[in-house]
């Protein structure tokens, strides 16, 4: 089963201003698509890995063989960090969160505003390239962690329900160094309503 990169869920152009149609269009058809052909590259070596699904390959990393593990970890982690990240943002999204999730954020960090910087916090405070993630438990507490590379919460039995991409590839050619500018764009197109379905489905 090979692994195949997924249609964008929204025009390149739908997230602009503040996340633009160069960037979503190379970010999606030569990062992630090059991930994509990685991953698939190593599961060929590796035929034992041919009927695993991608959730299986990052749950299940310290069990997929040594001769492989590096690829997949970076190139499957690659490929299910972006699909679950163009499904986090949307246009005519943002906003605050209400319902389940903005009630945890609420009771977790006091009020939005602080959740959003301490999200933040995490997201510019990550040396080089990797994500910050959203990460409820299965009694619905949320904390906010980061990853480097492409390592992904999953890879530690963790449900992630919001994910940010701090890799330069992801804001360089509108942002340039600021990454700051970029985080506090993103706001603007994060889905909430997906978030609210990974939430539930913790
Ligand atoms: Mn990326």
């Amino acid at each position: 089963m090979a692994h195949s990169l997924p249609p964008l869920p929204y025009a390149a152009t739908a997230l602009e201003p503040h996340i633009d149609a160069l960037t979503m269009t190379i970010h999606h058809g030569k990062h992630h698509n090059a991930y994509v052909t990685n991953l698939n590259a190593a599961i060929d070596k590796t035929p034992e890995l041919a009927n695993w699904t991608l959730g299986d390959l990052c749950r299940n990393i310290a069990q997929v063989p040594e001769s492989v593990r590096g690829a997949v970890r970076n190139n499957g982690g690659g490929h299910w960090n972006h699909s679950l990240f163009w499904e986090l943002m949307a246009p005519n999204a943002g906003g605050e969160p209400g319902g389940d999730v903005g009630a945890a954020i609420t009771k977790t960090w006091g009020d939005f505003a602080k959740f959003r910087d301490a999200f933040k916090a995490a997201g510019t405070g990550r040396f080089g390239s990797g994500w910050a993630w959203l990460v409820a438990g299965r009694d619905g507490a949320l904390t906010i962690e980061s990853t480097p590379n492409q390592d992904n919460p999953l890879m530690e039995g963790k449900h992630a329900i919001l994910g940010l991409d701090v890799w330069e590839h992801a804001y360089y050619l509108k942002y340039q160094n600021r990454r700051p500018d970029y985080i506090d764009a993103w706001w603007n197109v994060v889905n909430w309503a997906e978030v609210t379905k990974r939430y539930s489905a913790r």
